[in-house]
């Protein structure tokens, strides 16, 4: 089985996901993160992209699919968290591995605007907290590895403003591509509740996450 997680910034895709991966053996594929990874160790696709990336604008169709091609070994057991986002990534992604479901993650514009701007992300190992619903214990610094906590530059309200509107005009067209394979969650409550619902909508079994779409 392959799923894709679809919302806006700050729906907290990555943070819904980590419990089908730990659960079900999902492998995690978000694209946002292998960027900032590449961009932390100074590679030459995510110091093209940082450009973008800063300015809250989408990164070129053809360096995002060069990218998840390089990551993708198998046809099932994957989770795409922030990929697709244009139409055409999601028809070249039909080309690649079929899709079994779409989770759209939906959520009010204040409260999208209290998670980013108070996001803060450990520089070391990215590691994500939030100044006032998930703060650290040793405060400026992650509890995992001890590495600085950072706002990004994309998460400051000029440039969150331009991720909605591209969010808007780019992304959100793929409600209407998906629209046989949309499952709607509303992405305020806890995360536990949200998981339950979650692998209750998509019918989750461990044999059914593994095997579905090879089959
Ligand atoms: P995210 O962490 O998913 O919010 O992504 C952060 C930024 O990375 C986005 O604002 C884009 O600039 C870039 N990005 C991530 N995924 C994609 C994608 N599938 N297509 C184009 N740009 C992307």
């Amino acid at each position: 089985m392959n799923l894709i997680f679809l919302g806006p910034p700050g729906a907290g895709k990555g943070t819904q996901t980590k419990k089908l991966i730990e659960e079900f053996g999902f492998i995690h594929l978000s694209t946002g993160d292998i960027l900032r990874q590449l961009i932390r160790s100074r590679d030459t696709l995510g110091l093209q992209a940082q450009i973008y990336m800063d300015q809250g604008k989408l990164v070129p169709d053809g360096l995002i699919l060069e990218m998840i091609q390089t990551k993708m070994e198998k046809k099932c057991g994957y989770i795409f968290d922030g990929f697709p986002r244009t139409i055409d990534q999601a028809s070249a992604l039909d080309k690649i591995v079929p899709v079994d479901h779409v989770v759209y993650l939906f959520l009010s514009h204040d409260v999208i605007l209290k998670r980013l701007t108070g996001r803060r992300v450990c520089e070391k190992c990215g590691k994500e907290y939030h100044i006032e619903f998930m703060p650290s214990s040793l405060k400026d610094s992650c509890e995992l590895c001890k590495g600085r906590l950072y706002q990004r530059e994309d998460d400051r309200p000029f440039v969150i403003e331009n991720r909605l509107s591209v969010y808007e005009k780019q992304t959100k067209p793929l409600l209407e591509y998906y629209h046989e394979k949309l499952i709607r969650i509303e992405a305020c409550g806890n995360v536990l509740s949200i998981d339950q619902e979650n692998i209750k909508k998509i019918g989750l079994s461990t044999h059914k996450a593994m095997s579905q779409c090879c089959s």
